[in-house]
């Protein structure tokens, strides 16, 4: 046993328990989200299989969602508590809870590579990882999905969008948020094919909330020549 684990032993995030950070009664309570219950990224309503309806689908919107649980109860505070100090246990526990048949039905007919959702340096230095970086980490590892972790980059942090409560400021808001670095190949993005398989990219965060910085991130992979653009979070 490790000596850090004896003097902070591991608790689970739900109940508190000693031992796991999910302890198996807090994880029989976690709910996935349902197929039925599978949304539109671009007017969050209901959509089958989580694509983009097609009257929503524009130019550079992207083209659907998978969320892998509702966003309450243990799974609200394993994020929750994620955001404050880094447990690299608690994120395997908590990637491990993902249900292999949510990703693999993807990942077995085309060619993925995932990115994660940029922090503001100055943000991930202040408070020294980005949660969506670690999650995405784990979730490639698991799936083995290649990562892209450089190709695009944050230049502003902006406002909690919950808190911008006008559409027209949400947009405003997440204006020029998003670039990609200025020394990639966007040949990169432009392929179609790799390995015979269509090539396409999973946007990756932890928590969808209101959708526009995931839309936004999406707009610019678009704009630099991307096809497909599937955004994945682990809790909506
Ligand atoms: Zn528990
Ligand atoms: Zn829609």
């Amino acid at each position: 046993m490790h000596l850090l684990d004896v003097i902070f032993p591991k608790r689970c995030v739900g109940c508190g328990r000693v031992g796991k950070y999910f302890c198996l009664q807090c994880i029989f309570l976690i709910k996935p989200i349902g197929q039925h219950e599978t949304i539109c990224p671009v007017c969050a309503k209901p959509s089958m299989g989580g694509f983009t309806h097609r009257m929503c689908k524009a130019r550079f919107s992207m083209d659907g969602l998978t969320s892998f649980f509702h966003y309450r109860g243990v799974v609200q505070k394993a994020v929750k508590s994620m955001k404050y100090r880094f447990v690299s246990d608690l994120a395997k526990e908590f990637v491990g809870l993902i249900p292999s048949f949510c990703v693999s039905q993807f990942v077995n007919h085309n060619s993925y590579f995932l990115i994660p959702i940029p922090l503001h340096p100055s943000r991930e230095r202040f408070r020294g990882f980005n949660q969506a970086e670690v999650l995405g980490t784990l979730l490639a590892q698991r799936f083995s999905i290649p990562m892209q972790n450089n190709l695009l980059k944050r230049m502003r942090e902006t406002t909690s969008q919950v808190e911008v409560k006008d559409r027209e400021k949400r947009l405003k808001n997440m204006d020029g948020v998003f670039a990609l670095q200025p020394n990639f190949d966007k040949s990169m993005l432009k392929h179609k094919f790799v390995n015979g398989k269509e090539m396409r990219i999973f946007l990756f965060d932890d928590v969808w909330t209101t959708g526009a910085t995931m839309r936004s991130a999406a707009n610019v992979l678009k704009r630099a020549g991307a096809r497909f653009v599937w955004g994945v979070t682990i809790a909506r």
